[in-house]
């Protein structure tokens, strides 16, 4: 059962509300609990239920939401009681000359998706609630695995997502209570869920991070808020990412990692008229080095251009 969505504005109002609905949540868990009790004792061969806690659903984003977005969104809705969403984005995590001020805000559109799909509460604040005096003094450090793949090309862009995913998560872990807490990550930003999973052990977070497999377009484009900033031609250029991935993983499926062709593939990108390839490579997706031996995953992982527009995808290839 849901109720309205409730748009929280404040740390405050954010963490007030989900208290509020968790608290509705285990009332109706607990009466529904005792109704089957009841039921029990004129049962003599019932078996004992154990008692369930309400949980909550968190989906952090940048808004400009998506079918992507609604994934998460619908998974949160599936697995707890209460689900959450953020919108914010997020000054830290872009670099100067990056896309913030242009980046897509459509507010009226994400509250009309976040009402279809159910979720109870969202969390909108302006840049003064999240960084009150400017930027903080004190942020996460995403170490080595931070400085790589896409932290190479854009500097300082983890620590920003940390800094600010941390910041959520104390505030969400505070109302909802430990351990009741479930975050949903897109597997589109495959280097973001391994930092984010990271953070949480090695902070001792006490929530579950979930990672969601990428939502793609009809014709394999993953989706993204920075799709909208392609012409149908760079659009059509850019197909060229996913159509390459998919190549490396029937190679991989059908050859084992040693019978797959990364050159050739990387070729393959470069040679399109109007893309640009930064990176592809073949990684472990918890360590981003090179698969070894017992790594359970290898995921084929690119970065490209595409005008003025940068785009990531990857792919398991084994
Ligand atoms: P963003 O608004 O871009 O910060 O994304 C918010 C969340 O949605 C992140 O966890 C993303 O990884 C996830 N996400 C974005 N695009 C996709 C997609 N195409 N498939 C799955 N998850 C996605």
């Amino acid at each position: 059962m849901t109720g309205e969505l409730f748009i929280a504005r404040t740390l405050e109002e954010f963490s007030a509300h989900i208290s509020q609905r968790m608290g509705d949540a285990e009332a109706r868990i607990h009466a529904a609990e005792a109704e089957t009790l009841s039921a029990q004792r004129s049962d003599p061969d019932a078996e004992p239920t154990t008692p369930r806690v309400a949980t909550l659903g968190f989906v952090p984003t940048m808004g400009a939401l998506h079918d992507g977005h609604a994934t998460l969104i619908e998974r949160a809705r599936e697995q707890n009681d209460v689900v959450a969403v953020s919108i914010f984005v997020n000054p830290l995590q872009f670099g100067p000359g990056e896309d913030y001020d242009k980046y897509p805000r459509q507010p009226d559109e994400d509250l009309a998706l976040l009402r279809k799909y159910g979720v109870d509460i969202v969390f909108i604040p302006e840049l003064e609630v999240m960084y009150p005096g400017g930027e903080p003094l004190v942020r996460v450090s995403s170490g080595r695995l931070g400085t790589m793949f896409e932290g190479a090309a854009r500097p300082g862009h983890f620590d920003g997502v940390l800094t600010v995913v941390n910041k959520l998560f104390n505030v969400v872990v505070a109302a909802a209570g430990p351990h009741r807490g479930r975050a949903y990550f897109g597997q589109k930003d495959a280097q973001q869920v391994a930092l984010v999973q990271r953070m949480v052990a090695d902070f001792a977070i006490p929530l579950v991070v979930c990672p969601v497999a990428i939502v793609r377009d009809d014709d394999g484009l993953a989706m993204s808020s920075r799709n909208s900033y392609l012409d149908p031609e760079e659009r059509k250029a850019a197909l060229v990412l996913s159509r390459t991935l998919a190549l490396l993983r029937e190679e991989g499926l059908s050859r084992g990692y040693a019978g797959i062709d990364v050159d050739a593939a990387r070729e393959r990108i470069s040679d399109r008229d109007g893309v640009d390839l930064e990176y592809l490579e073949i990684v472990d997706p918890k360590t981003f080095e090179a698969p070894v031996e017992n790594s359970e995953r290898a995921t084929a992982l690119a970065a490209i251009r595409v005008g003025g527009t940068r785009l990531i995808d990857n792919m398991d290839v084994i």
